[in-house]
């Protein structure tokens, strides 16, 4: 169902109010790893603002390696960050972990993430097949391209439509960076598929000076968005810190990704 031997058309998922993501459509979501506080959140809209950027990613469930590690707001975030998001007309992107947070999270979520550590949890991808509302796929840490396809054919054989195949870099033997991020899998992906592709170069290397040149190197592969983290200071970010951009460096970043999608 997600192949293009099914549907020829690409499909452009439409979030209102004049967002749409897919072929013909770049989108830019940007923000924090994890939702802090509402400062942080405030700010973070401010640029966006100033960027005609209309999603702003986040994490309020924070899947970490270490249990002793910041873990996320949970719902009280979300809500918080939701009710300064509808102000400013910006849509949300954050990740549900499982299937018992969906309900609680739905009426304050523009789009659920599924997160690489849960790409073949698939009593969530059977879950997020019955809600109304888009989601963005990503693979899995180890995952093959053909599991991210067939990860998407959980959610889409449920009856939900609006997916997009994330590739946010995989595990490798290479120890000079965080994550090997798979070009290939982005110009395959968007071959082989008619959803829309989105990469994520912040996980994709793991390194903050070199984002922004995945980003755009992405972007020729084919991808028809890219989700970055950006921070006032990324020092002092909770997690990610080592991959987050400055609004500084992200601001470069979103002119150069709109000159990139122009010469595509
Ligand atoms: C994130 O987007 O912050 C995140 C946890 O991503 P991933 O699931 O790709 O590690
Ligand atoms: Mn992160």
């Amino acid at each position: 169902l997600v192949s293009k031997k099914w549907k020829v058309e690409d499909t452009v998922i439409d979030l209102g109010d004049g967002v749409r993501i897919g072929t013909g459509h770049f989108a830019v979501m940007a923000g924090p790893c994890s939702i802090e506080s509402e400062e942080q959140i405030a700010s973070t809209i401010e640029h966006l603002q100033a960027n005609g950027i209309k999603i702003m990613r986040g994490g309020v469930y924070k899947p970490r390696s270490s249990p002793y590690s910041f873990r996320g707001l949970g719902i009280d975030g979300l809500k918080m960050w939701y009710e300064q998001t509808r102000e400013a007309g910006i849509k949300i992107i954050t990740e549900v972990m499982m299937t018992e947070q969906i309900d609680a999270m739905i009426d304050y979520v523009d789009i659920f993430q599924v997160g690489a550590r849960n790409a073949q949890n698939f009593n969530l991808l059977d879950a997020l097949g019955k809600v109304d509302k888009p989601v963005l796929l990503k693979r899995g840490i180890s995952g093959t391209v053909e599991e991210l396809l067939q990860a998407a054919e959980y959610i889409f054989s449920n009856g939900n439509e609006r997916i997009m195949l994330c590739e946010r870099g995989i595990r490798s033997y290479e120890s000079a960076y965080r994550n090997t991020m798979d070009l290939n899998a982005v110009a395959i992906l968007k071959e082989k598929s008619h959803l829309p592709v989105i990469a994520d170069p912040s996980h994709g290397i793991g390194v903050r000076r070199f984002v922004d040149k995945i980003a755009l190197a992405s972007v020729m592969a084919g991808a028809d968005g890219v989700i970055v983290e950006v921070h006032q200071r990324p020092e002092k970010a909770f997690s990610d810190g080592q991959q987050t951009l400055s609004y500084k460096e992200a601001e470069r970043l979103y002119s150069r990704l709109r000159q990139t999608y122009g010469l595509r």
